[in-house]
């Protein structure tokens, strides 16, 4: 036989580095990093890259960011291309290493505008990320946007925790929702696509 594809590529889409410009490389207060998530995200459903989510992935102690990460599901043909999977693999290429918590490297975190879906609970799990930031992790994700997000564990925090992975819940929450909204707003007027939504 002979292969169709011998690889794939996720890529961010154009228009980051025009909405990064104004951006400074180091943003110390963690509430200031969701904002830019969160701004990631509400342009990223708009731009019809993919959902209305982002996540970056900076430097617990000072703030510096590493990557930013949007979901790139529709652009990329990919499934898998969801906003914390651009951003561990980006931040991975940046440092050189496959693991964000290697020897001598400063701790990371991965900030996100929701919790993870089940593929990403894995995929920060195995990043070498020493925080987890959400805006939030309750059922409005899905209840707003219809998107599925899997079989999460109950003690999916725990999880995290137990495995040296620090979680912070509920940063500029409200903002989160208002995406959500947005969006939604977006999908029920414009036709919108929810690429996922099929509910198992
Ligand atoms: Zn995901």
């Amino acid at each position: 036989m002979r292969l169709t594809s011998h690889g794939y590529t996720i890529a961010l889409p154009d228009w980051i580095d025009d909405e990064l410009s104004d951006v400074p490389d180091t943003i110390p207060d963690v509430a200031d990093r969701m904002a830019l998530v969160h701004r990631l995200a509400d342009r990223n459903w708009r731009e019809g890259n993919g959902g209305p989510f982002a996540a970056l992935v900076a430097e617990s102690e000072t703030g510096r960011i590493v990557s930013v990460g949007v979901n790139v599901v529709l652009g990329s043909g990919v499934s898998s291309a969801h906003a914390e999977v651009t951003a561990l693999g980006t931040a991975q290429r940046a440092v050189g290493s496959r693991d964000l918590g290697g020897p001598g490297m400063p701790a990371h975190e991965l900030v996100v505008n929701w919790r993870p879906c089940v593929q990403c609970y894995g995929a920060t799990m195995w990043s070498g990320v020493r925080g987890l930031i959400v805006a939030g992790s309750g059922p409005e994700l899905e209840e707003i946007t219809t998107f599925d997000e899997g079989p999460m564990v109950a003690d999916w925090a725990e999880q995290f925790e137990r495995r040296g992975i620090r979680v912070v819940d509920g940063v500029l929450r409200e903002e989160a929702l208002e995406v959500f909204r947005a969006y939604r707003t977006g999908v029920d007027r414009d036709g919108v696509v929810v690429y996922n939504a099929r509910g198992g």
